[in-house]
């Protein structure tokens, strides 16, 4: 017997707890085989690591808002094992042998309590492994140490591949991803039309160089929802008038720039290599020393996700280390005040993903003026918003209340602003803030480090300016109107005098 087979092992006390499946009519489609052979035995060891000690199930923010016992992780654990067990085991491989005399079949399903699995209950706990953020929060509190993170991802990986997954609300980004190179649904060519509009609008002073004129030892990576979401735009613009005005050395992309993935990875779904090698051929051939990223997400797959894949000829940070490790050389002073009362929410994949927690309050500590008030779910314990891991698409009333339940724990601190280092962060939580008309403001933390730059917030300048020129262009459109009148009221003056 393999270790494979003996971790699958399954006993009468287990299967007796399965759930009965209904009888399959004859159009049922047969049941797929969950490709257990190609789980890595790590997983496979971290499974049965699973004491059900159920210390999860008090810090999962999903569970928290739907209160179902079959998301959370020991349940997920349990049941993936009877599938693997009812698919794999040893009694399932002697249920399904030709050799095996039909009779002795019988009478060793009885004593065992062996009964086949079928498409339904796979389905179940395909939706159950698709309710959850990848947040990582499990992770953390697990006893047992489990890596709860990788092993959904992988068993997300074995569902897609059997074509259990992932969910139809899901399939949208997949499919734009494999088409466009991006999860929006947007062409190729629009992916630069952000900065063109940010010149016009006066909210950047040129467009952002591009890398393959100007040969820069930075590569600025923006990532897909701060390049298509016009609601996210301030990520993007801010990013660049830092750069510009610490007068880095950093280069773009542009329209050659691709998503860098993660999507298709949180999901399970193995396309994501493709994009993993074309990004790590395009990266290395561009000679650069950093690449930068804005985007917790992309930071975090780039950064510890793209090695499994290939080599990388360069070193990769946040936004937020970069600047960290310039204020910590000397090489940047923020010389305005930014007078705001702020309170920050760490992402999950800067956060407990990579353990970047202390750059951005350094940053926030060293800016004159700002007051950071920390939440009660801060650090490795914050509480997150529901917009990662295919979550917001699959199940958007979810992550709805998991963004309201993090703005009003942000609201309680009293600060007037919710500050984040990521796109799909301010995505995610923007949701909350709309849901409660709560009067905080959404910013990225780019926007703060701008506003002491440069001494100004670079959108409110813009807004001011725009309401001036249209004041102006009334007052003057008045002036004429009443020229006009006093012009007709000398000229019929004339007439009658
Ligand atoms: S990763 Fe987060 S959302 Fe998913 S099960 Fe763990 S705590 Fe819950
Ligand atoms: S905290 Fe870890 S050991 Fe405890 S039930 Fe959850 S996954 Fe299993």
């Amino acid at each position: 017997m393999s270790n494979k087979d003996a971790m699958v092992h399954e006993t009468p006390e287990e299967t007796k707890k399965a759930p009965v499946e209904e009888t399959a009519g004859e159009t049922t489609p047969p049941v797929r085989e969950i490709p257990l052979h190609s789980l890595d035995m790590r997983r496979l060891i971290a499974l049965d690591a699973c004491t059900r000690c159920g210390e999860c199930l008090l810090w999962c923010p999903v569970y928290d808002q739907d209160q179902k016992e079959a998301i959370i992780p020991r349940r997920k654990v349990i049941d993936f094992l009877r599938i693997a067990r009812n698919q794999h085991g040893v009694i399932a491989k002697l249920m399904r042998s030709d050799r095996v005399n039909p009779r002795l079949k019988e009478i060793l399903g009885r004593m065992m309590g062996y009964r086949e699995i079928g498409n339904e209950e796979i389905a179940d706990f395909v939706k159950n492994l698709y309710e959850c953020s990848t947040c990582g929060q499990c992770e953390v509190v697990c006893p047992a140490h489990i890596d709860t993170v990788n092993l959904w991802e992988d068993l997300r990986r074995l569902i897609v591949e059997a074509e259990y997954g992932p969910l139809e609300s899901q399939k949208a980004l997949e499919k734009s991803v494999k088409a466009f190179d991006n999860p929006w649904q947007q062409p190729r060519a629009g992916r630069t039309k952000w900065a063109r509009r940010a010149k016009k609008d006066g909210l950047i002073q040129s467009e952002p160089r591009e890398i393959q004129k100007t040969g820069g030892k930075v590569l600025l990576f923006f990532g897909c929802t701060a390049s298509y979401d016009v609601n996210v735009k301030q990520v993007a613009i801010n990013t660049i008038n830092i750069l510009e005005a610490l007068d880095i050395d950093y280069g773009v992309l542009g329209k050659d720039e691709k998503c860098c993935g993660s999507v298709l990875l949180r999901m399970g779904d193995p396309a994501h290599e493709r994009l993993f090698r074309e990004n790590i051929e395009q990266f290395n051939d561009l000679g650069i020393e950093t690449l930068i990223s804005s985007c917790s997400g992309c930071f975090k797959t780039i950064m510890q996700d793209y090695p499994k894949v290939g080599n990388l000829n360069f070193e990769v940070l946040h936004t937020v280390e970069y600047l960290t490790r310039m204020l910590k050389r000397g090489q940047l002073h923020f010389p305005h005040p930014v007078n705001r009362r702020v309170t920050y929410h760490d992402p999950c994949h800067l956060g407990r993903a990579t353990g970047g927690f202390d750059a951005p309050r350094e940053i926030m500590a060293a800016i004159p003026g700002l007051e950071l008030v920390e939440m009660p779910r801060n650090r490795e314990y914050s509480r997150c918003c529901g917009a990662g891991g295919g979550l917001k698409a699959g199940y958007p009333d979810i992550q709805n209340r998991m963004a309201q339940r993090r703005v009003q724990e942000a609201e309680e601190t009293g600060a007037e602003a919710l500050v984040s280092c990521c796109p799909f962060c301010f995505q995610g939580l923007n949701v909350g803030i709309s849901a409660r008309q709560s009067t905080l403001a959404m910013k990225d933390m780019s926007s703060l480090v701008a506003e002491s730059l440069l001494g100004y917030d670079v959108f409110e300048r813009a807004a001011a300016e725009a309401a001036e020129k249209a004041e102006r262009k009334v007052r003057e459109k008045e002036q004429k109107a009443a020229e006009k009148a006093a012009q007709k009221a000398e000229k019929a003056e004339a007439v009658t005098g």
